[in-house]
């Protein structure tokens, strides 16, 4: 049976994050305000502030939500993760604060399914801890909507791999202290089986930062998305992440959490654009009223609330089907495919109208749409394109569709009507 109720205990801990949420780290938003502040260690004050907001999330036992206890997260499921992340995604380091953000909650689940023992203790932990930072990093300059095409090579000498190639996009690569990076081992292998995943720490060398690279607001030169260039570096075996070969598999069993995480973060950027909205449009007067008295407006915002509140609901049956440990199965990749379409649809769209309905202000310095309108453009583009994900639901519903003979389908009204009248023949004869 369906159940929407939220039981006690944890409705009293969600009351808790709003409230912590609001206080403290929309303080920090303010304060260290710069789109990579939450992945920066350089900036003394910033973590002197984090720190205690970090480990009053973990002695509440809400720190690293996304991972089961074994792992050492709140093992609290999808489903509440969805209430605690729709919090989060109204600030920039919420995520930070209660150690699930992105890439590291991906990285951390691909550690700990596929990491060895010595992989497990050297990067997990520290990681999981929130004492480390770390990237992936498979786009290329060269294309990145297509994994199978990547040109990053790694080449067996002896006992390790050498790498050499080019990657952009590897977002928080400056700062991680390890970057998990997809190499080709096998070019001719089948292409779902050409690449293999490395974990390359901070400073072997090799690794050359070429540029920082930012959203379309941030300053030249700048932000959280490097150009990486590998320039044969050298990694022993044991730096291996999951077999050669494998490197695809793995990296999609990373990206199905994160699409939904991203989603649920997404709900709460959405549903702060309506508040932005509502109060704006009773405050905002115009001749003979206030704003909320166009009937635009009033369109404006309950199209948002609906789209808002369906959108919600689907993202809650993903994440019901992870913690029906459906996720990874056929049911819940098609989930995921639509979620990811939808997260990037409502977002531009509630976002846009949020901006708008704010005028000149909106597209002002003094609000934060530009980065908020930029986050809606990733949505579209990370983890692969709208397109490609639209072609993968249309591919999963159309796979065991069977083609209908003839010129007419099976809808075909006429063919349809013959057969019921065959059917009721017996009372249509006894009535003529
Ligand atoms: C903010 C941000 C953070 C990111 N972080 C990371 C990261 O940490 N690590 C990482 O590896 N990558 C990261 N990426 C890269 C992201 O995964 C790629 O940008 C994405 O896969 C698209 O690749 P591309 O940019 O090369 O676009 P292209 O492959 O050049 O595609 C460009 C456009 O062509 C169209 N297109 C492409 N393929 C198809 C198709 N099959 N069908 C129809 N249309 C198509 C789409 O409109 C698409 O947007 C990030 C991207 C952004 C924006």
């Amino acid at each position: 049976m369906a159940d929407f109720s939220i039981e006690p205990e944890f409705a009293e801990k969600l009351e808790w994050v709003r409230g912590f949420v609001a206080e403290e780290v929309e303080a920090m938003d303010l304060v260290f305000d710069e789109m990579t502040a939450p992945y920066d260690r350089s900036s003394r004050a910033a973590r002197a502030a984090l720190k205690p907001l970090q480990d009053e999330v973990k002695r509440r036992g809400l720190w690293a939500g996304h991972l089961p206890s074994h792992d050492g997260g709140a093992g609290i499921g999808q489903v509440k993760l969805l209430y605690i992340n729709e919090i989060l995604g109204r600030t920039d380091w919420g995520p930070v604060v209660f150690g699930c953000q992105g890439p590291d909650s991906g990285n951390s689940e691909i550690l700990a399914a596929f990491g060895t023992e010595d992989q497990k203790k050297r990067w997990l932990e520290p990681l999981v801890a929130g004492e480390m930072y770390s990237c992936f990093s498979m786009t290329e300059p060269s294309g990145g909507a297509d994994p199978t095409r990547l040109r990053t090579r790694a080449v067996r000498d002896g006992d390790d791999w050498v790498i050499d190639g080019e990657k952009w996009y590897a977002s928080h690569a400056q700062f991680a202290d390890f970057i998990i990076v997809a190499a080709v081992t096998d070019p001719d292998a089948e292409p779902h089986k050409r690449n293999t995943l490395f974990i390359v720490p901070r400073g072997t060398p090799g690794l050359e930062i070429v540029r920082e690279v930012g959203f379309f607001n941030e300053p030249a030169g700048q932000g959280g998305h490097p150009y990486l260039r590998f320039n044969g570096l050298r990694l022993p075996d044991s730096a291996r992440l999951g077999g050669v070969g494998e490197g695809f598999a793995v990296a999609q069993a990373r990206l199905g959490g994160g699409r939904i995480h991203h989603a649920m973060r997404a709900i709460g950027l959405c549903q702060r654009a309506i508040d932005m909205m509502t109060e704006r449009s009773v405050s905002r007067e115009v001749s003979g009223g206030h704003l909320i008295d166009r009937q635009s407006v009033q369109n404006d915002i309950a199209s948002s609330a609906i789209a808002l509140r369906q959108f919600r609901f689907q993202v809650l049956h993903a994440a019901w089907l992870f913690d029906a440990g459906l996720g990874h199965g056929r049911e819940g990749r098609l989930a995921v495919a639509m979620v990811k379409v939808a997260t990037a649809d409502i977002t531009k769209d509630i976002l846009w109208k949020a901006m708008h309905m704010h005028g000149a202000l909106g597209t002002s310095n003094e609000m934060a749409f530009g980065k908020y309108l930029g986050l809606a453009a990733m949505f579209g583009i990370a983890d692969g394109p709208t397109e490609v994900h639209l072609s993968s639901v249309a591919r999963a519903l159309t796979r065991n569709v069977e083609p209908h003979p003839g010129f007419f389908p099976s809808d075909h009204l006429p063919a349809r009507r013959e057969a019921a009248r065959a059917k009721l023949a017996p009372y249509l004869e006894a009535a003529a």
